[in-house]
């Protein structure tokens, strides 16, 4: 293959993510926007083959081609495996996985390359090394709590802040010395600074700001894909790199927004919080707990009723219960909206993608800034396995977990009923005052058993 034909397709595959991109802004489009990627990401593997190598057989292609057989029967089964509710875990690894491979690709070619390296391409080998490094470990530590194999609260020790600038320093150090002095000995230094700055940074953020995190460290991982193309002196990997490090700044924002977070907040902000009141004692106050009747009951004289889904929906996968009861409530003259907020459930649009798999349509969806104004005109909302995004915690406790954090104000709606399973806590793991309201009631039970009691019952009335 010539290299202006490399250099088109490339263009082409290039193309594709923009597209995909593009595609990915709406659910209407998002599939098509998978697939376009997807197709350019094929492309882009493809012509490595053909042309990578200046033209001549590629070196180590039964190894190459073993690494390629390996992540296809691993990746594959696990993306198609996996639970929707389980997403972030694999986004986390998978993010992981792609910058410590980047850190290794530019360590093996910094090795190849040896003294003829010029600065350039030992400042962009640092660069990956570091960035990479970081991303890598700090992955493994948000999939170890999201898939709670370790504690979802922040992790604080004694002179947290002070040992993280000085591991930085010394990342920052290291990374100086293998710009001045060469050698591989400063470079693992270098890594292996970096993989703990990457834990020691991660470990202090709060389960509800580890979505945050996460879209972060797949920002990094974008710009060391980028980095490492430039030591590679491949063109697609910087297009790719730097379209995966914008669009994940993007992101990361547009999540900090929403949780009414600033990113160092996030990130360090549990060392300035006041300690949570955790003693572990059982709350013992009474709460008002109902059957699928009552509900039932409540339900049938409503005229305005919103439902707001939480994870607890994904888990119960009621998404297509759920709507046969507002479908049901509509058909007795009840006017039925949803109410989403832009982190319920367990990744951006988890209760989006859920609702639009049941055929929900999607007028009645309506995001958080539009319908916290029609609580008070609400005479029931019903909170189905969602319980942080309505956690007035958010707004009364400075220094909780999710203080600051904008909610879904249920409060103020004439009755609040909670189908949930136990008096477990959300994934902050904070007490919910709103459970214990005189205005609340609590259906127990997994969300999609309750709902289909509850809609036997209202079909009864
Ligand atoms: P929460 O995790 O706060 O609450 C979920 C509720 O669902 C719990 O009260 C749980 O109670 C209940 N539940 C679980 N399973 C069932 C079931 N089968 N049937 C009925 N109820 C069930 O969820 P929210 O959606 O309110 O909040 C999302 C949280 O996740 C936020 O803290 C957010 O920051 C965080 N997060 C969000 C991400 C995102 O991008 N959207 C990504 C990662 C984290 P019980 O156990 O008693 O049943």
């Amino acid at each position: 293959m010539s290299r202006n034909l490399y250099d088109l397709i490339g263009l082409a595959a290039g193309i594709c993510f923009i597209l995909a991109l593009k595609g990915l802004s709406s659910p209407k489009s998002a599939r098509r926007g998978n697939l376009i990627g997807a197709i350019g990401a094929t492309v882009a593997t493809i012509i490595v083959f053909f042309y990578a190598n200046g033209g001549k057989a590629l070196n180590h292609l039964p190894l190459i081609l073993t690494a390629i057989g390996f992540g296809v029967i691993v990746g594959v089964p696990a993306a198609r495996k996996v639970q929707m509710t389980q997403m972030p875990q694999l986004v986390a690894l998978f993010n992981g996985v792609g910058g410590g491979a980047a850190a290794l690709v530019a360590i093996v070619e910094y090795l190849k390359l040896g003294d003829g390296a010029t600065t350039a391409e030992v400042v962009a080998t640092v660069f990956t090394v570091i960035v990479g490094c970081v991303s890598f470990s700090g992955s493994v530590i948000t999939f170890l709590k999201l898939q709670e194999l370790m504690t979802t609260r922040p992790v604080i020790f004694p002179l947290g802040r002070q040992v993280i600038a000085l591991t930085l320093i010394g990342v920052l150090a290291s990374g100086g010395w293998v710009i001045t002095s060469g050698g591989s000995t400063p470079l693992l230094v270098n890594g292996l600074l970096s993989l703990l700055f990457g834990i020691l940074f991660v470990l202090p953020v709060g389960g509800a700001d580890v979505p945050i995190v996460i879209s972060l460290l797949n920002a990094f991982t974008g710009l060391t894909v980028a980095a490492s193309g430039y030591v590679l002196q491949t063109t697609l990997l910087i297009v790719a790199g730097t379209l995966v490090g914008a669009s994940g700044t993007i992101l990361t924002r547009l999540m900090a927004e929403a949780m009414g977070r600033s990113l160092f907040g996030t990130l360090f902000g549990a060392f300035t919080a006041k300690a949570q009141a955790s003693s572990g004692a059982v709350d013992t106050r009474p709460v008002k707990s109902g059957s699928p009747d009552d509900v039932a009951i409540l339900l049938n004289y409503a005229q305005r009723v919103v439902i707001v889904p939480g994870f607890g929906l994904a888990v119960a996968q009621a998404q297509h219960t759920v709507r046969e009861l507002a479908d049901l409530l509509a058909s007795k003259g009840v006017e039925v909206a949803y109410g989403i907020h832009p982190v319920a459930g367990r990744m951006p649009g988890h209760m989006n993608v859920l609702l639009a798999e049941a055929n929900v349509p999607y007028e009645q969806l309506v995001e958080m800034e539009e319908i916290n104004p029609t609580f008070p005109q609400t005479d029931v909302v019903l909170v189905v396995g969602a319980n942080d995004v309505v956690n007035p915690a958010a707004k009364t406790t400075p220094g909780c977990p999710i203080y600051g954090m904008p909610i879904l104000d249920v409060g103020q709606a004439g009755n609040v009923i909670f189908l949930k399973r136990s008096m477990r806590p959300g994934f902050a793991g904070i007490e919910n005052e709103l459970l214990y309201d005189a205005k609340t009631t609590l259906l127990f039970g997994d969300a999609k058993d309750s709902l289909t009691k509850v809609v036997s019952a209202l079909k009864a009335l």
